[in-house]
This record gives C-alpha cells, sequence and structure tokens, in this order.
C-alpha cells in the first residue's frame, strides 16, 4: 500500500515536473488510489450532453454574421454562467470579408482512386479508395423543412463586426497558466450544425460546467473558448491569438494575482465529433450505422512549429482515453488542419479532436451530412453521440491531469 502511494506521488510528481519544465506532460504510470479524475468524468452524462447540443440545434446553422448566430452567442453565454462558470467574457473582432461560396455539384460523382495513385488531401494527408464530393452546401432551397429554412434564411453579411464568449477556471496555485479548451460555435449549409460543430461546443460547455463545480479546484487554469467565425476564415481564433499572445502570463493590474491571459500551455480544438461510419461503399452511398471500430481522431501538425510537443500531448491524450474513456478508443494522426487550432501550432502545442481524420476521412466525403442541410440533431444516433461522450471524456481526464484536478472531501 504504501508502495503504491509514494508510487503514485513519484509519477504526479514526475508530471508536474515536466508541465513546468516544457509544458509537456509525462504520462501517469498508476491512477491514483482515490482519483478525482476518473469522478470528474464519471459527471459526464450522454443525456445532458445530448441536451447542450439539441440547445444549440435551436439556432439552425449558426452562420457568422447573422442574427441567428448572435443569439446562439448570447445562449451560450448564459448557459456557461449558469453552469458555474461565471467569469465569461466577449472577445470583440472584424470578420473578413467571406470567400466566395462554391457552387456545389450535386452530381459530382464518388470516385475510386487507382492502386498506387497519390491523390493528396488538405494538411499533408494522402486520400484512399472510395471517396465523395465533401463542397459545402449553399443552396438554402435545399432544407426541406420550411421552419428550419425560414429560421436559416437571413443571408451572412459581408464584413463587420462580431464577438465570441469565453470563460476561465482560475487556476488555484499557478492561475498564470493555461490550457485552452476550445469549439466553434458557427456553422454553416443551412442545417443546424448539429454535429459541425454543436457536438464539439457542447462538449466544450460541459467540461465547463464540470470543472467549475464548487468541489473541483485545479492548480492550473483552462479557458472553455467558444470561437465564432471559423468556417471560412477562422477570423475569431486568428484574431484572438494574434491580439492576446503578446499578453501571456502578464498580471494586470500589477500586484492583483489577476491574469486576463494566463501563459498557454497548449491548445485543445474540437470539430465534429459525432459521426464514424465508415469509407463510402463502392456505389457512394455510406452505411447508416456507426461502424464498430469507431474511434477518436486525435491530430497534431507535423509542420507546425511546436509539432514534437503537440505530438507528445496528443499521446497523452490518447493514453487518456485508455485510462478512462468507456467505449472508444482513440487514434492518433500528423494531419491536423483546417480548425482553429492550426491557428496556435506555431505559438504553443496544439491538437485537435474529431470523428474521423480531416483530411484522408472527412476530406474523401465521409460523413455525408458535412456542410448539409442535413446535419441536423435527429440524424445522429445515440452510438454517434456516445462517440462525442467519449471524446469529451477523452479531453476532461487529460486536461484534468495536467491542471492538478482535484476535489474537496
Ligand atoms: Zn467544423
Amino acid at each position: 500500500m504504501i508502495d503504491r502511494c509514494v508510487r503514485t506521488l513519484f509519477a504526479i510528481s514526475l508530471l508536474s515536473a515536466a508541465i513546468l519544465s516544457a509544458a509537456i506532460p509525462a504520462q501517469a504510470q498508476t491512477a491514483p488510489i482515490d482519483d478525482p479524475v476518473k469522478t470528474l468524468v464519471g459527471r459526464l452524462d450522454l443525456e445532458k450532453y445530448k441536451a447542450v447540443i439539441k440547445g444549440l440545434s435551436r439556432f439552425g446553422d449558426r452562420r457568422e454574421g447573422t442574427d441567428r448566430n448572435r443569439a446562439a452567442v448570447d445562449w451560450i453565454e448564459m448557459q456557461l454562467r449558469t453552469a458555474g462558470c461565471t467569469n465569461t467574457e466577449r472577445f470583440k473582432y472584424v470578420s473578413d470579408p467571406p470567400p466566395q461560396p462554391q457552387p456545389r455539384s450535386a452530381t459530382a460523382p464518388a470516385s475510386v482512386i487507382a492502386s498506387g495513385e497519390i491523390r493528396r488531401g488538405v494538411g499533408g494527408s494522402r486520400l484512399r479508395g472510395m471517396t465523395r464530393p465533401a463542397t459545402a452546401n449553399n443552396n438554402l432551397d435545399a432544407q426541406s423543412d420550411p421552419v428550419l429554412r425560414a429560421l436559416n434564411a437571413q443571408p451572412q453579411p459581408t464584413t463587420g463586426p462580431r464577438e465570441q464568449v469565453y470563460c476561465t477556471k482560475v487556476g488555484a496555485t499557478h492561475p498564470d497558466e493555461m490550457y485552452i479548451v476550445g469549439a466553434h460555435m458557427d456553422g454553416q449549409g443551412f442545417g443546424e450544425a448539429a454535429d459541425d460543430d454543436g457536438s464539439g461546443t457542447a462538449l466544450v460547455m460541459e467540461l465547463a460546467r464540470i470543472f467549475s463545480s464548487p468541489d473541483v479546484q485545479t492548480e492550473r487554469s483552462i479557458r472553455f473558448a467558444l470561437w465564432n467565425n471559423e468556417e471560412g476564415s477562422h477570423a475569431g481564433s486568428r484574431t484572438y491569438a494574434a491580439q492576446r499572445a503578446s499578453l501571456q502570463g502578464k498580471e494586470d493590474p500589477p500586484g492583483s494575482g489577476r491574469y486576463p491571459e494566463p501563459k498557454w500551455l497548449g491548445m485543445v480544438q474540437h470539430d465534429m465529433v459525432l459521426w464514424d461510419h465508415g469509407m463510402p461503399r463502392a456505389d457512394g452511398t455510406v452505411s447508416p450505422e456507426q461502424r464498430p471500430e469507431a474511434d477518436v481522431n486525435i491530430e497534431f501538425q507535423s509542420n507546425a512549429k511546436f509539432a514534437d510537443q503537440a505530438m507528445k500531448l496528443a499521446f497523452f491524450f490518447r493514453d487518456a482515453n485508455e485510462k478512462y474513456a468507456t467505449d472508444y478508443p482513440a487514434a492518433v494522426g500528423h494531419h491536423m488542419s483546417n480548425t482553429d487550432s492550426s491557428e496556435f501550432m506555431n505559438l504553443v502545442p496544439a491538437i485537435s479532436l474529431r470523428e474521423n481524420e480531416r483530411g484522408m476521412q472527412i476530406g474523401a466525403g465521409w460523413n455525408p451530412h458535412y456542410h448539409q442541410a442535413t446535419d441536423r440533431y435527429s440524424a445522429y444516433s445515440d452510438k454517434d453521440f456516445r462517440l462525442g461522450l467519449n471524446a469529451a471524456q477523452t479531453t476532461l481526464a487529460a486536461i484534468g491531469q495536467l491542471t492538478g484536478a482535484t476535489l474537496e472531501k
């Protein structure tokens, strides 16, 4: 017993030392006997997670710049405050002009990649096997539900002022250091953006709720960020990173013990975490059932300035999944792309969690609801939602360890 305690303490002190020296974790070899991380993971609940996704879906596709997007930001802020993450802040910025809409070719066929043919995808990936087009829907009339069509009818304005919301769990002993846990709350395609990215947004909101419980203490801070404007330009996260990088770790006002922008130790993004139904079939259709091998895909970018530390962070998350997630495994890839973590990857170790790899799988049309009018809450089964919950368990377990979470008895 004493031996085990000593080993546990040794593992914890190794972990803390690693965080302090390089902001990159070592791996705790043994779980503590009275494990607060396990208790916290147990506070995640499938029905609660689903309810937040459903709440977000009531604002339609939440296209950035529209009234439905602003209403969703207000709702998210209210939910965070109600859940106990009361120090919410608004980050204001000006959006870029949206990219020119690309006409969706409804007739673009699925195709098979020939043996030996090298077809490149985003992020440095290579596409394989059967592929389908993955172009965003830009046609309001593709929404067959008249109520949802009316909700999504306001066109997206060009440039203009925008807002996004975040809240912060302040660390008890290191309030000047934090991990950023993010997702993008905007969507597109004239559906409900339930998977992309209601699923990631709900995950971050649920973690904010659990870490904000009065009996939870963390040594380091955690910022829960719901980026706006990811679709098209990443303007929300990009502007945040550009404007706030230089404020890191500064006490303001001096002597106050307050750090408006704690030093960034790592950034983890959650973007589409529900659907893993496998490769399209030979006829271009996709299985309506989740594949038995469904997993959470953790990605870092091998070309990033902090690639090596991000890789270690990614495997720390995979290890957290093996120790704490209830149903689905996690896999690590090195082609992170096309999401808000890209804006942090040359400043700090950054990773993303998804239902599939962005380049090789999502980019090859594995999710037929991706950016479509059909990305609705009703399109997903409990197996799909549970994959998202396992992504939440993975991040909660990893961040809980990295920030030194403990529970009051
Ligand atoms: Zn997305």
